[in-house]
């Protein structure tokens, strides 16, 4: 296996506490494997120590690459940027909290040798996470399967190896609002599934709160899907329907004289502002999408690269 370079590619959003136990983690699994590799930590603008920690093992190992960004982007940004600086014949993406256990990488390395071009980790069982969370992650991907005509695999997150050719087509794909796990799906090749069991987050709190969950749950849907808006034609095709026979009723009511109106107005006013709304909403969402690619900005931006090529080349 000397030969080939194995990228891994690690996010961390104040990792201090699970840092350095991350690094000696994969970095053991590297070397007991006898794996040729580099390893990308990209800070995303942490407000504690886990630069400087970083800092640290990057001196220490010229295997370790650290890309910092100037402010938090994000985890999807975070992982984009670490694919795009890697240099590896395959890349593997895996979370700093260790839930995804750093052995099962030599596991896809090997399917990865047999002509796999994608394998992801597939959750057979989560340890140590909310009901909450759960839940909602249970019915999110089992929904999401419903919606897209991309085979995005339910259960899985972006622990994952790609070969190049993956790599290098993922690359290409420039768009902000970014849900990896569909993208990677998107682009194709030879895929497989290794199933896992997810651990408990080695130390620290979940970085991911309800606000990020929705983001990355309306990045899923809104880029791999048009139905929200086909569902807004259907329900709207539905009420002028409904309005219609309601018109009838009231005409036959007025010409029978049994009622001077028919009781039940407001809740339907009410009712039908919402599903306006609503509707209105959706359509911005997809709009607000839309405006953000056209404005062209850069997906991230970097303060400090360490060991990396473009960083020696400022030194020398
Ligand atoms: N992360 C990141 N930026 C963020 C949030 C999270 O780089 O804004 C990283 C985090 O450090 C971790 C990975 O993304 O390596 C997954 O986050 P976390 O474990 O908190 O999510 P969970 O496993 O709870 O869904
Ligand atoms: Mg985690």
């Amino acid at each position: 296996m000397k030969e080939k370079l194995i990228s891994l590619v690690i996010p961390m959003y104040c990792e201090n506490q699970v840092a350095r136990e991350c690094y000696r983690q994969v970095k053991r699994v590297m070397v007991e494997h006898n794996i040729h590799h580099e390893i990308l930590f990209i800070n995303d603008g942490s407000t504690d120590e886990t630069l400087p920690i970083l800092e640290e093992i990057a001196t220490e190992d010229q295997a370790v690459k650290v890309i910092s960004f100037a402010r938090n982007f994000g985890h999807q940004i975070a992982v984009t940027a670490g694919i795009a600086k890697a240099k590896g014949d395959a890349v593997v993406v895996i979370d700093a909290d260790l839930q995804d256990p750093p052995e099962l990488i030599s596991d896809m390395i090997k399917l990865w040798q047999e002509g796999y071009h994608v394998v992801y980790g597939q959750r057979k069982k989560r340890k140590g996470e909310t009901w909450f969370k759960l839940a909602t992650a249970k019915y999110f991907y089992r929904f999401l399967k419903e919606m897209t005509d991309v085979d995005i695999p339910v259960d899985t997150g972006d622990f994952r190896l790609m070969d190049r050719k993956v790599v290098d087509v993922f690359n290409s794909m420039s768009e902000k609002n970014r849900f990896i796990r569909g993208m990677v799906s998107w682009v194709g090749f030879k895929q497989t599934a290794l199933l896992y069991e997810r651990e408990e987050r080695f130390a620290g709190e979940t970085k991911y709160p309800l606000k990020k969950m929705l983001k990355l749950a309306s990045d899923g849907i809104l880029s791999f899907s048009f139905k929200p808006i086909k569902w807004i034609e259907g329900t709207g095709v539905a009420i002028i329907l409904v309005g219609f026979l309601m018109m009838l009723y009231s005409i036959l009511v007025r010409l029978s004289h049994s009622y001077s109106s028919i009781p039940g107005w407001l809740w339907i006013v009410v009712l039908l502002s919402g599903i306006h709304l609503l509707a209105l909403g959706v359509v911005g969402e997809y709009i607000v999408r839309i405006y953000d690619e056209s404005r062209g900005r850069p997906l991230y931006t970097i303060e400090k690269e360490i060991n990396m090529e473009s960083d020696k080349d400022d030194k020398e």
